[in-house]
């Protein structure tokens, strides 16, 4: 793909490859019970989406024969939502491996939007499983944080921070991390990432008695809602100017899909979550699917950059674990 991004990084000798598949991600449904205005997934109460029973167990066979694939990150929508989402995870942690979930908060206090089942066996749940999870919290401020996710988010997810208090989330020599996902409530950078988490430990824990471990700060990525979002506003070009501006060569070096593998809900092989909303599939001689995963090939596989890439490669750099320089 030729693109203003891919030009960037040769110019900068930048490497252009993966290096290896040490994280699988999978997205297992774009169901969720909330609808934010800047989720680069479109997910919402009204998706369908899910991920079969059979591409779940080629994945967990995928997982089980490759151990250098160390950590599954489960995502969505609201993975929780998935009907095998509680099997995927205890699978998972029987085969030893590190399990992230990407977990919205709210979820825990809803009912199924399909079943009406009741998610509140959540947080012990999560804890019996040791896993890790990475919530987002757009902002200490509530309403900033409303003002993205909707009337009444922040005073429920600090609920739902509570009951994973309880159960020893967040807490110190507990083993079990809670991390918080700021990204900027408009078409910003985010603020440097360290100062950051010191103002929201420091608000969270005065104003509502939470903790949390680490503070992971994103860039909106100008995909999906978020670019809608920024479309009608009349700010696209802008943000995607200041993006661009603002690339830094180091943040292009450390970029996450040098290191992963995205499936999708339908089994087909992306280079990260964004591309996969873009429709990116990886580059068309690669194994395209899960079913005809090729970790050596998926190792040296070239990676689909194009100029949504600057959202990860503006200013510290941004990726699931927030920045990267
Ligand atoms: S950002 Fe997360 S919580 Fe919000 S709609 Fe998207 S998947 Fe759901
Ligand atoms: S958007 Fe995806 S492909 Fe592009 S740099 Fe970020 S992780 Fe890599």
């Amino acid at each position: 793909m030729s693109s203003t991004f891919r030009r960037f990084i040769t110019e900068h000798d930048v490497a252009l490859a993966a290096s290896r598949v040490g994280l699988m991600q999978v997205n297992i449904t774009r169901l969720c019970n909330q609808a934010c205005a800047h989720c680069h997934v479109a997910a919402g109460p009204n998706r369908r989406e899910m991920m079969a029973r059979e591409t779940i167990e080629r994945c967990l066979e995928v997982l089980g024969e490759h151990p250098e694939i160390t950590t599954l990150d489960i995502t969505g929508g609201a993975p929780e939502l998935h009907p095998d989402f509680r099997e995927l995870v205890s699978r998972a942690r029987e085969l030893d491996r590190h399990v992230m979930v990407r977990h919205n908060l709210t979820v825990t206090l809803e009912r199924h939007p399909v079943t009406r089942a009741s998610l509140a066996y959540l947080p012990a749940f999560f804890a019996e499983q040791g896993v890790e999870i990475v919530s987002s919290l757009p902002h200490y401020q509530p309403y900033l944080t409303d003002r993205q996710r909707g009337s009444g988010a922040f005073e429920r997810s600090i609920a739902s921070m509570r009951l994973l208090n309880e159960v020893g989330y967040g807490r110190p020599g507990s083993g079990l991390e809670l991390n918080l996902v700021h990204n900027p409530v408009g078409p910003y950078l985010p603020a440097d990432q360290c100062s950051l988490e010191r103002d929201y430990h420091a608000s969270l824990e005065r104003s509502h008695g939470v903790v949390f471990n680490r503070l992971f700060a994103l860039t909106n990525m100008p995909v999906a809602r978020f670019a809608e979002h920024l479309e009608a506003l009349g700010q696209a070009e802008e943000y995607r100017d200041r993006l661009s501006a603002a690339c830094n060569p180091a943040a292009a070096a450390n970029v996450m899909c040098r290191n992963m593998i995205s499936v999708g809900y339908d089994g087909t092989l992306y280079d990260c979550d964004f591309n996969q909303m873009l429709d990116l599939a990886i580059e068309p001689e690669e194994p395209a699917t899960i079913f005809t995963f090729d970790i050596d090939r998926l190792s040296e596989r070239d990676i689909r950059f194009g100029d949504h890439c600057f959202g990860c490669t503006a200013g510290s750099g941004s990726s699931c674990g927030g920045a990267t320089t």
